[in-house]
């Protein structure tokens, strides 16, 4: 049988293996927030988009010290139920951004903080508090980041997008606030 080298077979690769390709990246970008002071005990996550879904912070993590097996695969989400493997549970704010990676297809990683900066008017701010961990919160949020690259989420804290783990991180440190930032936890 003659071979076409253009047309290739997928490799078969295990969810333990595609975590362990970004596990580091998670753990590098939570120090970083955590250098420069946006890391407040467990609050805070991050999540990068992979094929068939994402993957995400467990709750109760701390991204000052996140562990590998706090990285949690999410293969589905909606209003209901969040469909996730691991031992840990995904993120309780998972919704939030899988509805921000549905809705903008171009999101390749989020990097979400519960601080924000003393000074605001130079970001996108949202225009009504939405309860955390609801869809609604990722419908209104994934539609301000339609047209930015963070949005400071109404008296909650900065959600950042990005095409790496690192960009998305670099503009939530950049949109906050070193010296004095707000906490909403
Ligand atoms: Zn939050």
């Amino acid at each position: 049988m003659a071979e076409d080298n253009s047309i290739k077979r997928p490799r078969a690769i295990r969810i333990e293996d595609v975590i362990k390709e970004h596990v580091q990246e998670f753990i590098d970008n939570g120090k970083l927030i955590d250098k420069n002071g946006l890391a407040i005990g467990s609050g805070g996550n991050m999540s990068v988009r992979v094929l068939g879904g994402i993957l995400i912070t467990s709750t109760g993590s701390m991204l000052s010290d996140l562990k590998p097996d706090e990285i949690v695969f999410v293969g589905a989400a909606n209003s209901d139920a969040v469909y996730f493997t691991g031992s840990k549970k995904p993120s309780s704010e998972t919704i939030t951004h899988w509805m921000i990676y549905q809705k903008n297809p171009g999101v390749k990683a989020i990097s979400h903080v519960n601080t924000g900066p003393k000074n605001s008017k130079n970001i996108t701010v949202s225009e009504r508090e939405i309860p955390y961990g609801t869809k609604e919160l990722g419908d209104d949020t994934a539609m301000l980041l339609q047209k930015a690259d963070v949005v400071m989420m109404k008296n909650h804290g900065l959600m950042a997008i990005g095409s790496s783990l690192t960009e998305a991180t670099r503009r939530a440190i950049d949109a906050g606030d070193k010296e004095k930032p707000y906490t909403f936890i």
